[in-house]
């Protein structure tokens, strides 16, 4: 056997069965609060033109200079694994014009992202994110509102998070602001890393994102978008912040959280924990009412966020994952071969009304079958030897107390009824 054919690939994981549970817990959360506020799933393919992201996203950025996953097939076509969704979601909202029918699209998405990052706790080269994007609206509240859901979701796994936000201004007062910091910037090129340097010239507000420490003076010296925004966009970023106010979420404002690409506009928000270590952030959004046309199409306002399922599963309370965990109801031990077709057959009828049993196929010892039944944490544990098979009446034990008691298959199907009822697996 070739050694490296049993190892995955790094930045890469197999996400085990005992795992899976917190994931489906958490999702079908995000499904359900999502679709309460009226978002409907959409899954566009993992692979795309290359040149989508190079546009959607920005050639600039680190994901599209360093870390795209970039193939070319056979016809010589230059292709990526998606490293984010919004450029595909915009883009299939665009090729299938939704905005021609509907007034504002709420779309969401769940899978996996692809970044040749370097690896590092709570970073990931295939790593997953549930996302949502409202299209075709500009107002202050449908941010304000998405925000909310994004939080609520949060409560609802028990995740205590913080809400950062800002404005980032528009085309209009932006432009000023930049030259500023490049002109402050280029005064300082010698006490920037490699990186700044160069983002000093082509994107100075890249430079607020930097996180090399020695950068950190220089940032902090910087001026402030805030005292370079536009009426509109001031109005705006104020009205965000009432609707925040009145639906309950409070929030931080962070004056260096810039998302710096050109059509990203007025608010950028990402949610951290202090639980995560030093990849903190969780959520990152914004709105970005320029990206449609930068992809050929019509100008359509668009808000949206991405979180990263991975780390959300990191911090997930284990009373939370809990109660994603679905342990068998019942587990048949039977003792001979009569006893095992009977097994067979009843789990089989069982299972067809709904309930979920397990059942040994190497037909150990009733102790070793037990130990069986406490490993999955089955709920119910029914014992059928010859004798029981012959009277029709069964020896049920329940496992949480270790009580028995004697049961025809009557009283079984009532009392994993009940349990049901009553919240017990
Ligand atoms: P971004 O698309 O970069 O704004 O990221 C949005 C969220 O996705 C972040 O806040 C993280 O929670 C998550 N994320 C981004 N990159 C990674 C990665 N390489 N591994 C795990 N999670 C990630």
């Amino acid at each position: 056997m070739v050694e490296t054919l049993l190892t995955n690939l790094p930045g890469t994981r197999d996400i085990l069965p005992e795992e899976i549970s917190s994931w489906h817990l958490v999702e079908g959360a995000a499904r359900s609060i999502f679709a309460r506020y009226g978002f409907e799933e959409i899954r566009t393919p993992l692979l795309e033109a290359t040149e989508l992201f190079a546009r959607g996203i920005g050639g600039e950025t680190d994901i599209v200079g360093k870390q795209m996953y970039v193939f070319q097939d056979q016809s010589g076509k230059s292709m990526s694994l998606r490293p984010e969704a919004t450029a595909s979601v915009v883009r299939s909202y665009l090729q299938h014009s939704m905005y021609r029918c509907a007034g504002l699209a709420k779309l969401y998405y769940v899978g996996p992202m692809f970044r040749h990052e370097k690896k590092q706790k709570g970073r990931w080269r295939q790593f997953y994110q549930i996302g949502a994007e409202a299209l075709g609206s500009e107002h202050p509240a449908i941010e304000a509102e998405v925000i909310e859901m994004m939080m609520f979701f949060l409560e609802s796994l028990e995740i205590r998070a913080h809400l950062l936000v800002n404005s980032v201004g528009d085309g209009k007062c932006r432009p000023q602001y930049i030259e500023s910091l490049g002109q402050k910037l280029r005064g300082r090129l010698a006490d920037l890393c490699e990186d700044c340097r160069r983002r000093a010239e082509t994107n100075p507000l890249r430079v607020l994102d930097c996180k090399v420490e020695t950068c950190q003076p220089v940032i902090d010296a910087l001026p402030k978008i805030a005292d370079h925004l536009c009426t509109e966009c001031s109005q705006h970023f104020e009205q965000v912040k009432s609707y925040l106010q009145e639906a309950g979420v409070s929030y931080e404002i962070v004056p260096r959280l810039v998302r710096g690409l050109d059509y990203y506009v007025r608010t950028a928000f990402e949610i951290v924990s202090g639980e995560l270590g030093a990849q903190n952030a969780l959520v990152g959004g914004g709105r970005y009412d320029g990206l449609a046309e930068v992809l050929g199409g019509p100008r359509v306002p668009g808000f949206g966020f991405a979180m990263g399922l991975d780390r959300l599963i990191m911090i997930l309370p284990e009373e939370v994952r809990a109660k994603g965990k679905r342990p068998p109801e019942l587990f048949l031990a039977y003792l001979g071969d009569a006893a095992f077709r009977k097994a067979l057959s009843l789990g089989r009828s069982l299972r067809h009304k709904g309930f979920s049993c397990h059942f040994e196929f190497t037909g150990g010892s009733l102790k070793s079958q037990l130990r069986e039944a406490n490993r999955l944490r089955a709920g119910s544990v029914l014992i059928i030897g010859e004798q029981e098979l012959a009277r029709g009446r069964y020896i049920l034990k329940r496992m949480e107390d270790s009580t028995q008691s004697e049961v025809s298959l009557e009283d079984l199907v009532q009392h994993l009824q009940k349990r049901r009822c009553a919240g017990l697996k």
